[in-house]
């Protein structure tokens, strides 16, 4: 017998009728004579509406509130989905976060995964029932409830798998697996049979959300192959896995194209040269458990510069509260932001020791009239900050000069 983890996100869940679809599905999985373990996300926008919610009554509501309000809307799918299985003579159970033994951290609304503790859920399994988790949420040391970061219900997913030694971990979505590039933005796109943890990473982090970047990481450190695939279809889908396939990466040495819209640049105009500024600046944001992307410094000019870097654009509010006071006291002129910006990203890790794909990636930019305003790189992608306006050009024109398109 295969114990699967499945995951169903939230346009799988959106309504009645798609609640009663996955029911089935998951009803299928078992008699085939799995034991299943289904990960759920809010139902539909929810999520996006309990923000709205909570905004309606505070412009910054209390962290601790906010996420036990964000946690509800995976509890609400998951009794249904428990409901709609008993219909079907499915015995289940739904369990939030902390019934099904999620521990994490305590840092609201991106909380961290600390560990599983798999025992309620494998009692449950062990009465023949069918386990259905809300995603997306755990609990601290404190019993407080804390929500993983948007997308985080697949965290969950694979955080279950490997604390329940699984035998499948399977994400199921509104697309039919991972393609070269969104396919809502780029209709040519190919879709991928297999993807490397290394490329899937790099295309989640800088924005494929068909994937939380860290339910990829917990795949690879566990070593667990996700398949991604259509909750509304049978087709095959995509492994992630160790290694892509071989020829693939014979085939085309860039796989795929990321772009990310929640992009905020920071800069502090005017900042004198001298050691322990970058320190005084990036410590408390580091402390406020900001992530820092993309930090350029230019080459001092009469002993002043200037410092830029990027945030995610809901930390924007969070990391200006922090960092113009700092900018005052290490006195730099002013410090200016822009939240109109997007990152797109060529990623595939047989670019490693190859010359000439920055090239022709700032090449295809520029005769789109797309102007660059940061760069930055790793061993296995290129990512180039421009104007939000123009992220569906650049992405169809970079598909195109990589030869993604479907042949
Ligand atoms: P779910 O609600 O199931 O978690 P998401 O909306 O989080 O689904 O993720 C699925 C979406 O990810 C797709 O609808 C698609 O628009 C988007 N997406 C972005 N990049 C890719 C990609 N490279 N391959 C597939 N889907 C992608
Ligand atoms: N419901 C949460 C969100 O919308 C988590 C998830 O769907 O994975 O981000
Ligand atoms: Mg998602």
């Amino acid at each position: 017998m295969a114990l699967i983890v499945q995951k169903y996100g939230g346009s799988s869940v959106a309504d009645a009728e798609k609640i009663k679809n996955v029911a089935r599905r998951i009803a299928k999985a078992k008699r085939e004579g799995n034991q299943v373990v289904a990960v759920v996300s809010a139902m539909g926008d929810t999520t996006d509406e309990l923000i709205h919610m909570a905004q309606q009554i505070s412009e910054h509501p209390e962290e601790r509130e906010f996420d036990v309000l964000l946690s509800t809307g995976e509890v609400i799918s998951s009794t249904l989905l428990a409901m709609a299985l008993g219909n079907l003579g499915c015995k289940a159970v739904s369990l939030t976060g902390a019934q099904a033994g999620i521990h994490t951290d305590s840092n609201y609304s991106r909380a961290r995964i600390l560990r599983v503790d798999p025992e309620r859920i494998t009692n449950e399994l062990n009465k023949d029932n069918t386990v259905i988790v809300a995603g997306f949420q755990g609990v601290t040391s404190n019993m407080d409830i804390t929500t993983l970061g948007r997308g985080g219900s697949d965290t969950t997913a694979v955080a279950l798998a490997a604390g329940l030694n699984a035998d499948m971990c399977q994400i199921y979505t509104d697309v039919e697996g991972i393609y070269t590039a969104d396919p809502r933005l780029v209709p040519q796109t190919s879709k991928l049979d297999r993807i490397g943890y290394e490329e899937m990473l790099e295309m989640a982090s800088y924005g494929a959300k068909v994937i939380h970047p860290r339910a990829v990481e917990l795949g690879e450190l566990y070593n667990i192959p996700i398949l991604v695939a259509s909750t509304f279809s049978d087709t095959p889908g995509t492994i992630i896995c160790k290694e892509a396939s071989m020829d693939m990466e014979v085939k085309n040495k860039v796989t795929g194209i990321a772009h990310d819209t929640n992009v905020a640049k920071i800069t502090v105009v005017g900042v004198p040269d001298r050691p322990g500024v970058a320190t005084a600046i990036f410590d408390p944001l580091a402390r406020a458990n900001i992530s820092i992307d993309t930090i350029v410094q230019n080459a001092s000019i009469g002993n002043i510069t200037d410092l830029t870097f990027t945030v995610a654009r809901n930390d924007l509010y969070k990391a200006m509260s922090i960092v113009e006071p700092v900018a005052k006291s290490v006195r730099s002129k002013q410090c200016v932001a822009d939240s109109t910006l997007a990152k797109i990203s060529i990623i595939g890790s047989g670019m490693q020791n190859t010359p000439g794909y920055a090239a022709r990636m700032f090449r295809t930019l520029s005769e789109q009239d797309i102007n660059i305003q940061l760069i930055t790189t790793s061993e296995i992608r290129i990512t180039c900050i421009i104007s939000e306006e123009r992220v569906k050009d650049a992405v169809r024109a970079l598909h195109k000069t990589f030869e993604l398109e479907i042949a």
